[in-house]
C-alpha cells in the first residue's frame, strides 16, 4: 500500500538514500530540509518522480502535513558541523523532536527517530548494548549533539508512554557511503578525499582509537525493518556493523584502494573523542532479523568511486 512519508533531513547523506529507497518501494515521499549540511544535489534527480517533493523548512519550527510515517533525521551529524552552532544543534534535536512528535500525535502517524551511538558517550561497556546508559560529558564540546539526542530519545519515549504515539528509535553507529558531504569532516570522507587529492591523511591522536563502520544501504534496510515492527515495539535498537578497526587500519585500506601516494600526518586528538565504539546487534538480529551485509572494502570501493566522480566534476582532481 502506498504510504505518504515525511523525511526530515531528506537532503542529507542518509536521508537522500532513505528517500530513494522509499520512492522505489512505491511510496509518496516529502523531504523537509534547511540545507545546512545537506545538498539539493543529493535529491534533485528524484524530482523526476511525481511522488517526490522537496520542502525547505527548519525542523525547529512547527510543520503541518498529513502523513502516515515520519522519519526524523534532521540534525548535523559531523562534529565540525554540529559544533559550529551548538545551541542550534541542541534546538534542532529537542525542538525538532517536539515538533515531529506533535505532528505524529495530531495525524496519528508512526514516527522514527535517528538517534546515535553517541548516546553511549565514551563507553565504559564494550561492545555497547541498548541497556547501557552511557558515559557522556554534559558540558563538553560534543554535548550539544550527545545530550540533544539523549533528550530527543526521552521525548520519544514520553510521547509514547503518555500519548500512545507509535515511536521507533534507532541508534545509528558510524555510517559511510556515497552522498556524504566532502567537507563533512568525518573520517571516511576526509581520508578518501585526501587520498584522491594526494594530500596528507590526517590521523587524530595515535590512530589506535577504533570505530565500526556500516555501509549506508545496510543502515537503510535496518530503518525500514524497524519502521515495520508492530506498534509497541519502540526500540531503541542499535544498527551498526560490529566489525571494528583502528583509524590507522582505515587509512591503510583507503590508501591501498585509491592507489594514492598520500602520507599519514598525526594531529591532536579532539576533546572527548571516544576511544572505542562497537555495537552489540543482538537485538536487531532477534527483533528485525537484520545484520549488515556489506564488507568494509566493498563499501569503500563504492564510496571512493562516488568521491572520484564528484571531485572530477568540481575540477578538484584531474
Ligand atoms: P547529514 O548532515 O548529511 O544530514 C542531516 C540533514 O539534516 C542535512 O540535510 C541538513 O541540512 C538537515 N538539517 C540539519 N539541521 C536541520 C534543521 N534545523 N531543520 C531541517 N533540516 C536540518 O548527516 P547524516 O549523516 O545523513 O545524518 C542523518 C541523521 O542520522 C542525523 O540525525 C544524525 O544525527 C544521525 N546519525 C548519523 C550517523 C552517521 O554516521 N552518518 C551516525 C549516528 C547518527
Ligand atoms: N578522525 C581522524 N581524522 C580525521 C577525522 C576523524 O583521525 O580526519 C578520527 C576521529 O578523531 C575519531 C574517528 O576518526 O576518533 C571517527 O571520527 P568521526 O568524526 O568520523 O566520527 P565520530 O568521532 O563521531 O565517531
Amino acid at each position: 500500500m502506498k504510504k505518504r512519508i515525511l523525511v526530515t533531513g531528506g537532503a542529507g547523506f542518509i536521508g537522500s538514500h532513505l528517500c530513494t529507497r522509499l520512492l522505489n518501494e512505491g511510496n509518496e515521499v516529502i523531504s523537509l530540509d534547511n540545507y545546512f549540511t545537506g545538498s539539493k544535489k543529493n535529491i534533485v534527480h528524484l524530482l523526476d518522480n511525481p511522488y517526490f517533493e522537496m520542502i525547505r523548512h527548519d525542523v525547529t519550527e512547527p510543520f503541518f502535513i498529513e502523513v502516515d510515517e515520519i522519519y526524523n533525521l534532521a540534525c548535523p551529524a559531523s562534529p565540525v558541523h554540529y559544533q559550529y552552532n551548538p545551541i542550534k544543534t541542541m534546538k534542532t534535536s529537542v525542538m525538532g523532536a517536539i515538533n515531529m512528535l506533535g505532528l505524529a500525535k495530531r495525524v496519528n502517524a508512526k514516527v522514527f527517530q535517528a538517534s546515535t551511538s553517541e548516546v553511549y558517550g565514551d563507553p565504559a561497556e564494550h561492545p555497547q548494548r541498548e541497556s547501557y546508559w552511557g558515559n557522556v560529558n554534559p558540558i563538553g564540546i560534543r554535548s550539544c549533539y550527545d545530550e540533544g539526542k539523549r533528550a530527543a530519545e526521552t521525548l520519544f519515549m514520553d510521547y509514547h508512554n503518555q500519548n500512545n504515539v507509535d515511536v521507533k528509535i534507532v541508534r545509528i553507529f558510524n555510517t559511510y557511503g556515497p552522498n556524504m558531504n566532502p567537507e563533512d569532516g568525518r573520517v571516511v570522507s576526509n581520508f578518501i578525499v585526501q587520498a584522491l587529492k594526494g594530500e596528507d591523511i590526517t590521523i587524530f591522536g595515535d590512530g589506535q582509537q577504533t570505530r565500526s563502520f556500516q555501509y549506508v544501504d545496510d543502515l537503510v534496510e535496518g530503518f525500514i525493518r524497524l519502521m515495520d515492527t508492530p506498534k509497541g515495539f519502540t526500540g531503541p535498537v542499535n544498527i551498526g556493523n560490529p566489525y571494528e578497526f583502528t583509524m590507522l587500519e582505515l587509512a591503510k585500506n583507503v590508501i591501498e584502494l585509491t592507489g594514492s601516494s598520500s602520507k599519514l600526518t598525526f594531529m591532536p586528538l579532539p576533546q572527548d573523542d571516544p576511544k572505542q565504539r562497537q555495537p552489540d546487534i543482538s537485538l536487531a538480529k532477534k527483533e528485525l532479523d537484520w545484520e549488515p551485509k556489506v564488507q568494509l572494502r566493498e563499501g569503500l570501493v563504492k564510496t571512493i568511486a562516488y568521491f572520484d566522480t564528484l571531485l572530477r566534476e568540481e575540477n578538484k582532481i584531474a
